[in-house]
């Protein structure tokens, strides 16, 4: 990587977060865009990019980030759909590319991380919790990457805290009617004109809820996380998984 200019391209550059990222890069300090790439695009050599920000579609993002790995360019990713599968055969590749970094981020604002590691401190004094995400109709993917990401810090939370999955979700609804089970969390999915990315998370006990609640009204509220991604993915080889991971928190 240069002295003190990241050179950066964008994969899914057209799209609604992609293009959101070419701007917050042509406006930071010690940033260049360099190149824009979209579906059907030969990624080739990136533009020479150092860190490439990828947001594209589930089914493209794997194979985009290994042609980045292979090539030995760091990726900040922001699409959703890495299952444990394509986690693993990222992490194999990984493994002979040393010194590459991959950030895979369910979410880069700030106060939905803030939110799940506040869900995360209570998921272990609460028996009863539900997820519930709001997102604008347009979105591909439910639940959202946020939600099943914070699912599974609840239930580590409370795999850690010895409780067991939440009663309520698993013995009153046992075919998921009331919601995805998620790591033995319920999630509920709401697609609404007017919303962007919205998550409750709530908990429930003896006379007493307790909710936590982030909302993004506009892309820009990722793009302080993807810039502090991409400021950061050098220096953190191998494949991290949330933007927490590079935060002082
Ligand atoms: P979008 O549909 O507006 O944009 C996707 C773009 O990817 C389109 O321009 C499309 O042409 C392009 N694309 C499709 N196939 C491609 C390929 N093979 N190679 C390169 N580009 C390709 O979607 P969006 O709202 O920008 O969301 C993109 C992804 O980011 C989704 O997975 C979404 O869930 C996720 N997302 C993440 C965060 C976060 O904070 N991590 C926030 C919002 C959305």
């Amino acid at each position: 990587m240069s002295e003190s200019i990241v050179r950066v391209s964008v994969v899914g550059a057209s799209g609604r977060m992609g293009s959101a990222a070419c701007r917050a890069v042509e406006g930071a300090e010690g940033m260049e865009l360099v190149g824009r790439f979209d579906a059907g695009d030969d990624l080739g050599d990136l533009a020479g990019a150092d860190v490439v920000v990828e947001f594209s579609v589930p089914e493209a993002s794997p194979a985009n980030v290994a042609h980045c790995v292979e090539r030995g360019i760091h990726v900040v990713v922001g699409t959703t759909g890495w299952t444990p599968e394509r986690l693993a055969s990222l992490e194999e590749q990984m493994s002979r590319h040393d010194g590459v970094g991959v950030l895979i981020a369910p979410n880069f604002a700030i106060g939905a991380i803030l939110m799940m590691s506040f869900a995360r401190q209570a998921a272990r004094f609460y028996e009863s919790v539900e997820v519930v995400e709001l997102h604008h109709p347009d979105k591909v993917d439910a639940p959202s990457g946020t939600a099943a990401r914070t699912a599974e810090i609840i239930g580590a939370a409370r795999d850690e805290a010895g409780l067991p999955a939440s009663p309520d979700a698993t013995t009153q609804d046992p075919d998921g009617a009331r919601g995805a089970q998620v790591h033995g969390v319920s999630v509920h999915s709401v697609r609404l004109r007017g919303m962007v990315a919205h998550q409750e998370v709530l908990f429930g006990g003896e006379g007493e809820t307790l909710t936590v609640r982030h909302d993004s009204f506009d892309r820009t509220s990722f793009m302080p996380g993807v810039l502090e991604g991409v400021r950061g993915v050098a220096s953190h080889p191998g494949v991290t998984v949330g933007l927490e991971n590079y935060l002082q928190m």
